[in-house]
């Protein structure tokens, strides 16, 4: 039986009309699309498996659609969206809908299908698939359209009226979403081989025209309202960019009227310039504002909001899993309603809550308590809705009550607060907390207790991850086995694990990390303030999704987390084993973080908890502690304006962990990222020891930094070949790189590793991979 939340006893399933003068208004920006148990991932995978057909697919799709239609009008949402499901990525249907299908996929025109669709996506046979990056500042990834000067865009896939038609039969007038062209063309890039001089920007005016015909259509449908997302409107835009908005927006206004067009901006305020030319748009009906994020948004309003518009106030955290607190944002409403009117205040949600989890309904295992402080992407709508009713004097008290409790409960919880946590965190705030001596100094003094060769050989972490070392895993977990076999089985593997490294001849050797299923719910799990779900998942990239921990306390580490493995691993061996630790910017950057505190106070507190580790690994005679930092990168904020303090307050969080280390203690960090040129010197304010980084899927644009003279000294290992292809480098190939590096390195300082882990390959891909690897820095010593 499923749990049932006191928030499906106190609102009614189907909300009863208005009585009041002033109809509610309440908006939903977008909706996840994978469905309550990841019905779209399974059956897109059994799809693209060849083991299900077009019809069955396409089944599950529709099923889907109806069943979040439906509960949004049965909650009672005036604005629900439609065109916001996607069968891989919303961006991607817009390169459809433009007809913008790169020449390699060999489309001739015509309605797009599966077929090229999925090829962009995911490659075929004979071509590969298109890149994919970073939505913004989250975790979902969308598919980047490739464009050049001969692009013919013409409107080539219909989904978007097909949608809002499938919805209309089901008796549902829905908002179709478009992501807008400015945004299009702003997060595309320049297609390979295409001239320098080529601007993206110039082929907004040919896309306007495509656009054009989709709004014509959807008028001719029926539809009323469409929504329009411009989310790189809360970018620091150019002044060029802000104008060829505005001319994009003056071209579409004859198609808009006679329909209500919203334009939907979201994850930080608008740029006050941005703001002005946003909402002197006549032909629009309505702004939407991130009023979670954008934490300038009340003062934007406030100095003023054109009398005619809709204001689409974003209220609830579409990123984030806690529950709306009610009062507060009833408040925030009616100071909106004071600065636009009455009517024209519709309640919505800050984004889409494609970045959030779906349904709490199905978290059957969290603690009660910890369940009461959270709203999923379904209760969410629940919460959007009562807010709407609470502003036109319809306010359901019960809903209210049981909210106001909630909180209640969670503000004074003994299990958010650690009264010596929050003390130890206090105490860190005036002084400097970074090693004593000079990088310089620590490598000399390491290198006379390391005794390493030059050019020192080593990997990222994990060794393949069998399916006898998951199952292993799963039956300890489901406690089929006693943890003495677990213990056994995990103790027998990284043995293997140390003998294949000592037979390659590596130098520095890691354990493998057979033990964890992943880098930042491993840590969660063994630190206090951290709370897991079972049904949590939010999309990261087409059919994969991502299950991230929650933080809803004070972080503590209750006992030592890796110091066992470390060392057993260390007693097998006298070459040195690297501890590997997951650094706090990163586990704070892969989790839902609590919004009752600044994310700076959870990072160090979780920083505090990885520097106790780190001296019981050093106690326990490990001499080489890597700290990865993976995601450091990608948490970097939108704007620059806030950047700078991100990177302070991360920069120091990394420096935490390792300030209270001997300086033969050699410390590593690893990064999953080669785009950090525009951030390198936080990362050598970082301070580790050696740092290795992806680099072999960047073109080497990770050392044009050094070539333009960046000081760099200490050691660093740019990924040597390509962990997330099967592909084996030979020995030549590695050296080659090797030689590349050595022409911008100082070769006292370059280590030679692969990009990342190698957790996803195969024992036959690893071990040659490796040996190559180890054959071409000897090769490469030799000659030094
Ligand atoms: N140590 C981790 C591993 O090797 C690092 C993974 C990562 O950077 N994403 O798996
Ligand atoms: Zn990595």
């Amino acid at each position: 039986r499923l749990h049932k939340l006191p928030i499906r006893f106190t609102t009614p399933r189907f909300s009863l009309p208005s009585f009041s003068i002033r109809a509610m208004t309440s908006h939903i920006v977008g909706y996840p699309r994978m469905g309550p148990k990841r019905e779209l991932k399974f059956a897109l995978e059994s799809f693209w498996e060849g083991k299900s057909s077009t019809v069955d697919l396409k089944q599950v799709a529709a099923d889907l659609r109806a069943s979040i239609w439906k509960q949004m009008a049965e909650v009672g949402i005036k604005f629900i969206p439609s065109n916001t499901f996607s069968y891989y990525d919303h961006v991607l249907d817009t390169t459809a809908m433009l007809g913008a299908v790169p020449p390699r996929y060999g489309w001739n025109g015509g309605e797009i299908g599966f077929d090229v669709y999925f090829s962009m996506a995911r490659g075929n046979a004979s071509v590969p698939a298109m890149e994919m990056t970073k939505w913004f500042d989250t975790n979902y990834h969308y598919i980047v359209p490739e464009l050049g000067p001969d692009v013919k865009f013409s409107y080539a896939s219909h989904k978007a009226v097909e949608e809002y038609k499938e919805a209309k039969a089901l008796g549902i007038d829905t908002v179709p979403v478009l992501l807008g062209p400015l945004s299009y063309i702003l997060l595309s890039k320049p297609a390979k081989g295409v001239d320098k001089s080529f601007s993206l920007l110039s082929l907004t005016e040919k896309i306007v025209p495509v656009y054009k015909e989709v709004v014509a259509e959807l008028k001719a449908a029926g539809a009323t309202w469409i929504q329009i997302d411009e989310p790189i409107l809360v970018m620091d835009l150019e002044a060029l960019q802000l104008q060829t908005f505005t001319n994009a927006y003056s071209e579409l206004a004859s198609s808009f009227s006679g329909l209500n067009v919203l334009i939907e901006t979201y994850f930080a305020d608008v740029p006050v310039q941005t703001y002005k030319a946003l909402t002197s748009l006549k032909s629009v009906a309505g702004f939407g504002f991130d009023l979670v994020r954008g934490t300038r948004t009340l003062n934007l309003l406030k100095s003023g909001f054109p009398p005619d518009k809709y204001l689409f106030a974003g209220v609830v955290d579409g990123r984030n899993v806690w529950a709306d607190d009610l009062a507060a944002s009833l408040c925030i409403l009616e100071v909106l309603e004071s600065i636009v009117g009455k009517e024209k205040v519709v309640v919505s949600t800050s984004c889409s809550l494609l970045h959030t989890a779906v349904d709490l309904v199905n978290e059957t295992k969290l603690d009660k308590e910890i369940k009461s402080w959270l709203a999923f992407a379904a209760q969410k709508v629940v919460e959007v809705n009562a807010l709407a009713k609470a502003l036109v004097g319809k306010k359901d008290q019960a809903f209210f009550a049981s909210n106001a409790t909630s909180h209640a409960s969670r503000r004074s919880s003994p299990r958010v607060r650690n009264a010596s946590v929050r003390k130890a965190v206090a105490a860190l705030k005036d002084s400097d907390h970074r090693r004593a001596t000079s990088v310089t100094a620590r490598l000399a003094a390491q290198q006379k207790k390391l005794n390493l060769p030059i050019l020192p050989t080593t990997t990222i972490g994990s060794f393949p991850q069998t399916g006898e070392v998951r199952k292993v895993r799963r039956e300890y977990k489901s406690k089929k086995i006693s943890e003495f076999d677990y213990v056994n089985a995990m103790k027998e593997e990284i043995s293997k694990v140390v003998k294949l490294q000592e037979e390659l001849g590596i130098d520095v050797l890691v354990h493998g990390e057979p033990e964890r299923n992943d880098m930042v719910e491993y840590f969660g799990e063994q630190l206090s303030g951290f709370a897991f779900t079972v049904n949590g998942w939010v999309q990261s990239y087409g059919s994969r999704c991502v299950k991230p921990p929650i933080i809803y306390g004070d972080v503590s580490r209750p006992r030592a987390m890796t110091v066992f493995w470390s060392s057993t691993a260390q007693s097998m061996t006298r070459r040195p084993m690297k501890g590997m630790l997951t650094g706090p910017v990163t586990i704070l950057n892969w989790s839902f973080v609590r919004n009752d505190q600044d994310r700076h106070e959870t990072c160090y507190q979780i920083a505090l908890a990885i520097k106790d580790e780190v001296e019981d690994l050093e106690r326990a005679g490990i001499s080489v502690i890597q700290i990865d930092e993976a995601a450091l990168r990608e948490g970097l904020p939108l704007r620059k304006s806030e950047q700078t303090f991100y990177l302070e307050w991360a920069v120091q969080s990394f420096q935490i962990t390792n300030c209270g280390v001997k300086d033969t203690t050699q410390i590593h960090t690893h990064m999953c990222y080669s785009n950090f040129n525009d951030i390198i010197n936080s990362i050598i304010n970082m301070g580790a020891d050696v740092i290795t980084i992806e680099n072999s899927r960047s073109d080497e644009k990770l050392l044009s930094v050094f070539q333009d003279g960046v000081k760099y000294e200490a050691g660093i290992g740019p990924g040597v070949y390509d962990i997330h292809s099967p592909r084996i480098p030979s020995t030549e190939e590695v050296a080659d790189r090797i030689n590349k590096m050595l022409a911008v390195l100082d070769s006292k300082f370059l280590w030679v590793n692969p990009d990342c882990g190698l957790k996803t390959r195969k024992y036959s891909e690893v071990e040659p991979a490796l040996r190559n690897m180890v054959a071409a820095a000897k090769l490469i010593r030799t000659k030094l």
